[in-house]
């Protein structure tokens, strides 16, 4: 017997959430991002699992291309970050990768590497202020790849705060780009990440790029992925491996932080910071146990957690612990923690094996 700590992962849910992606973009394409592992699902069966839905992937980088091409998959690949040295150009042309081009050094690379055939989109800095050219420069860079022109598919911006409904600054961005990119009707633009799909009234042109949506978790602040409609494809969970009755005045793990002030029913979950399970979850973080939601209690360590078994006194050594998944949203878990649901997701460690279905 191994220890019963796993990740599942449902495809099915996957594909749900895919296709609602897709059915909020209307006419535009969503290409689905799959970046860090699947944001943790595993990028090879979540690739697999899209091929027959999803025109194109997106990956931060060639080796998360790899990958896909590794999985059996043929479809474009869009590097978000574009290429990290100018001999990966040449894999890219062969391989159908398609980089996102956004600084200068890179249409160097490209100008000096002097080969036509590859495919390429430009990054347009919108006020994001990570990657791209200024709106201004666009006509420039333009022209300076004339000789590369028929490789050039459009352009991309990417959204600082469209996870907050309150802001405007989408608005300016999506403005901004729209005439930054208006010279040229012909090319292909793409700016909406998961959040942008859930905005009343915002353009997404050709492409969207949905990720943390696809696997359930949600992109907006102060929302959970159920409440947008939203399946969960991960459920982390780990088996009941201790349980026993503290008294008033004892206290439990590390730091001795969590003091019952009542005799408590407790058990420990042999899950931890080593699988990923964020430390920074206190006491009350939501848990679930036979479909019941109980509450963590005290520190989490490594390798285990304890949790408080009151609200479930059937449970019983060698029950699953749901971490979160079904019951409990990785949102509400990301909430406790000071965080959000992507970084739980991608936070997985490799320790804990993904049991497809
Ligand atoms: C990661 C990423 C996305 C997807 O963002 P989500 O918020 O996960 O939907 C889209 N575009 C770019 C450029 C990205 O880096």
């Amino acid at each position: 017997m191994s220890r019963p700590t796993l990740a599942r992962i449902n495809l099915e849910a996957l594909r749900h959430n895919f296709r609602l992606a897709q059915s909020r973009a209307g006419q535009t394409r969503a290409m689905a991002v799959v970046k860090a592992d699947g944001y943790g699902h595993g990028i090879a069966d979540v690739g697999r699992a899209l091929a027959d839905e999803a025109g194109k992937y997106a990956v931060a980088c060639i080796e998360e291309a790899r990958a896909l091409r590794d999985a059996g998959l043929r479809q474009p690949v869009v590097l978000l970050q574009g290429v990290h040295e100018p001999g990966d150009l040449a894999e890219c042309r062969h391989q159908g990768f398609v980089p996102v081009l956004h600084g200068p050094e890179q249409l160097q690379w490209l100008a000096g590497d002097g080969q036509s055939g590859l495919s390429f989109w430009l990054k347009v800095n919108t006020g994001m202020n990570r990657l791209g050219f200024r709106p201004e420069a666009l006509p420039g860079v333009v022209a300076e790849l004339e000789p590369f022109r028929k490789g050039l598919l459009g352009f991309v911006t990417h959204f600082a705060c469209a996870d907050d409904l309150d802001s405007t600054m989408t608005e300016r961005q999506t403005r901004c780009f729209a005439d930054a990119v208006a010279p040229w009707p012909e090319l292909a633009r793409s700016v909406g990440n998961s959040a942008a799909h859930f905005r009343p009234g915002q353009p997404l042109y050709e492409w969207s790029r949905p990720g943390i949506m696809l696997y359930g978790a949600s992109p907006l602040i102060g929302r959970t992925g159920p409440e947008l409609g939203l399946r969960p494809v991960m459920t982390l969970e780990a088996p009941l491996i201790a349980e026993r009755t503290v008294r008033a005045g004892e206290s439990i793990g590390y730091g001795a932080n969590w003091v019952a002030d009542r005799e408590t029913r407790m058990g420990m979950v042999a899950v931890g910071y080593g699988d990923g399970y964020p430390r920074h979850a206190g006491t009350d973080t939501p848990a679930a146990i036979n479909g019941r939601r109980i509450r963590l209690l005290g520190r989490v360590s490594m390798d285990m957690l304890a949790v408080d078994l009151s609200a479930a006194p059937e449970a019983n050594v060698g029950d699953r612990v749901e971490l979160w998944g079904e019951t409990v949203s990785v949102d509400e878990v990301a909430a406790c923690a000071g965080t959000i649901g992507y970084e739980l997701l991608t936070g997985v460690t490799a320790r804990v094996p993904r049991v497809y279905r």
